[in-house]
């Protein structure tokens, strides 16, 4: 339910910051526990949906897998893939059922912990206090640019993935896409279907097949336990928390993403973009082999789920594996994008982290919270919605509501504890981190 902000001098006993998906999950946590808090959202709920992502966007993820707490995803398609607008109706409609306390149009632009474990949080609505806070600001702040764009003609217009909307929105002639994350490569596909001359710059991502042997991906990966594996059972956990995804659609009901299928139907690829003097581009010599890892890493993920169906004597159909469909002949080591007619460029080169308003001591010297299951190093301080906080689904909607659940119980039980110890603010969740939550 959205309040008119009245915030200055206000004391809550929790302050939940960002109104995205993992700010309503904990919000609902909370609420479930009868803890007092409040959700503050710089912009409307959805914000992130809504703005920045394309007309065409699907989630890669089933809808089945959408499942926030107390708003499973029930409607028609549980194996569709819901577009952007959905997904913000999706939200807009837990808010309706849950009427969590949110304040929105309040950003918090510092949050400080004073002498004694509260925070204060200062907003553009003024400062408040409170005993515990959750950041849930998301993942992806800052459009990450290299500075190669600095070097590119005036006359070519640029946008980043988050300002990408749709082909029209692109000057007439070819584009260059840079990067093949999932935005990358959907957006190429989204620009190649409608009829651009496409020229992408591979990276190293790899890639998932959409379906194999008669269901989803995604399916078989979930009923082979892959999505509760814990971040603390692998060795190189810093890794595997900036692992690039894998690359796939949800559009028109889900396939494979095949850049070498685009490739044979005139779309124009490269390797990493490593160097750019006016309009000249220089690309590394790596085209051949960032494909081939695509598709071998996909085609690993067909062996664990073929090697599943054989243990488990699962009756599947079987499937004949992938064929390269086209290859390479030279590695083009250079762009002239004027004598190409490329008139934009798209930077799908990711996101950076801005945590920098948290002026608290909870971050290594990277920059990245302190944290295990996101209780932070700090008395108080929580992080929900990191990629790979807990498991691989923390920062999507697959288990950002099973974290939500582990921080709220985690607060509620700290507050318990400070009732029976007689202490507190902020000091009770360094003491209930022994507590068996969870
Ligand atoms: C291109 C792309 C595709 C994705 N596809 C999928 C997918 O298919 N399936 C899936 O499950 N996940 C997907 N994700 C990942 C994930 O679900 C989204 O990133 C999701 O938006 C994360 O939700 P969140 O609540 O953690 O953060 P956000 O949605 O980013 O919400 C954070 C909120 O905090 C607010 N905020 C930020 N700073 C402040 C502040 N200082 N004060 C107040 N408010 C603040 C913002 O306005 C925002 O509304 C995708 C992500 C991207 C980028």
């Amino acid at each position: 339910m959205t309040q008119t902000p009245r915030l200055d001098g206000a004391h809550h006993t929790v302050a939940v910051i960002g109104g995205g998906q993992a700010g309503l999950s904990v919000s609902h946590c909370l609420g479930e526990r009868g803890v007092d808090h409040v959700v503050i959202e710089a912009h409307r709920v959805g914000h992130e949906w809504r703005a920045r992502r394309w007309d065409s966007f699907c989630l890669v993820t089933p809808n089945w897998q959408c499942r926030l707490p107390g708003h499973p995803y029930t409607g028609p398609d549980p194996d569709g893939f819901m577009a952007r607008d959905d997904i913000v109706r999706y939200l807009e409609e837990y808010v309706a059922a849950s009427r969590p306390p949110l304040v929105e149009g309040v950003t918090v632009t510092r949050l400080r912990r004073k002498a004694g474990g509260v925070f204060d949080v200062t907003t553009t609505a003024g400062e408040f206090t409170a005993d515990q806070v959750v950041v849930a600001t998301g993942p992806y702040h800052t459009p990450k640019l290299p500075r190669t764009a600095e070097r590119l003609p005036a006359g070519v217009e640029q946008v980043h993935s988050s300002g990408y909307r749709n082909p029209d929105q692109l000057p007439a002639g070819a584009v260059l896409v840079v990067g093949t994350g999932q935005s990358g490569c959907q957006i190429a596909e989204d620009l190649h279907l409608a009829g651009r001359q496409v020229h992408l710059a591979v990276g190293g991502a790899p890639r998932v097949a959409r379906f194999y042997r008669g269901r989803d991906c995604v399916a078989w990966l979930d009923g082979m336990g892959h999505y509760t594996r814990s971040i603390d059972g692998f060795d190189d956990a810093d890794a595997v928390r900036l692992r690039v995804n894998h690359y796939v659609t949800g559009r028109d009901g889900g396939r494979d993403i095949d850049l070498r299928a685009f490739a044979r139907d005139g779309m124009r690829l490269y390797g990493r973009l490593i160097e750019a003097e006016g309009p000249l581009l220089e690309f590394a010599d790596d085209l051949k082999t960032n494909l081939d890892h695509a598709d071998a890493v996909a085609e690993s993920i067909k062996d664990a789920i073929d090697a599943h169906i054989e243990a488990h004597g699962i009756q599947a159909p079987t499937e004949p594996r992938y064929r390269p469909v086209w290859q390479p002949d030279e590695q083009p080591a250079t762009l002239d994008l004027t004598a190409a007619g490329v008139t934009s460029v798209v930077w799908a080169t990711g996101f950076t982290r801005d945590h920098r308003w948290i002026e608290v001591p909870a971050f290594d010297g990277r920059g990245y919270p302190m944290h295990w299951r996101g209780v932070s190093s700090t008395p108080g301080l929580y992080f929900l919605g990191l990629p790979w906080q807990h498991t691989w689904g923390s920062g999507r909607f697959e288990a950002v509501g099973r974290d939500a659940e582990f921080i709220a119980g985690h607060i509620d039980a700290s507050r318990r504890l400070a009732d029976v110890c007689g202490t507190l603010t902020g000091a009770p969740s360094a003491l209930a981190a022994a507590l068996p939550i969870g």
